[in-house]
């Protein structure tokens, strides 16, 4: 997947993003884009806007100074940009890929999104147990990834902006 990279309003590179993403950013004017590639464009039914390979976010956000950015269930869903780990569609909840019934816990890498069918039916066991299989690994988002993900993702603004202290 080609990434774009996102620019703070000051200039200054945070972090790379999946074209999804970026194309999301500067949709809601949350971003412009600073750098396209040449000669290509996005056309939609209601887009048509150059392909953006550096975007800059409108409004300066504060970088985050934790190293390690804390789980909730709602960054979940926003790193896995509520896509099911298992089957791809729309996903709603969070799956504990080792059931917390068998020592597996609330962190990053134990987490994915997840849609209530399969959810339901893997129920208390791996997916190994259950027959099913990860579409993608989870993985341990950066502070930045989360802000970012959370500028897309209304539902986890006010929770980032809470542990960010800041206004974005
Ligand atoms: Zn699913």
């Amino acid at each position: 997947m080609r990434e774009t990279l996102v620019l703070n309003a000051s200039f200054e590179p945070l972090a790379a993003v999946s074209l999804r993403r970026a194309v999301v950013l500067v949709m809601q004017d949350k971003a412009v884009v600073e750098r396209a590639h040449p000669g290509l464009r996005i056309r939609a039914a209601s887009v048509d806007m150059p392909l953006p390979q550096v975007i800059r976010l409108s409004r300066y956000v504060r970088v985050p100074f934790r190293r390690r950015a804390p789980w909730s269930r709602r960054g979940v869903l926003a790193r896995d940009q509520h896509r099911c780990a298992y089957c791809g569609r729309r996903a709603t909840t969070v799956d504990h890929i080792v059931p917390r019934s068998r020592g597996g816990g609330d962190t990053w890498l134990n987490t994915v999104a997840s849609c209530a069918e399969d959810n339901h039916r893997k129920a208390d066991r791996t997916p190994e147990q259950a027959g099913m299989r990860l579409l993608r690994r989870p993985f341990e988002p950066t502070p930045v990834d989360v802000l970012l993900a959370s500028l897309t993702d209304g539902a986890v603004r006010g929770e980032v902006a809470g542990w960010l202290g800041a206004s974005a």
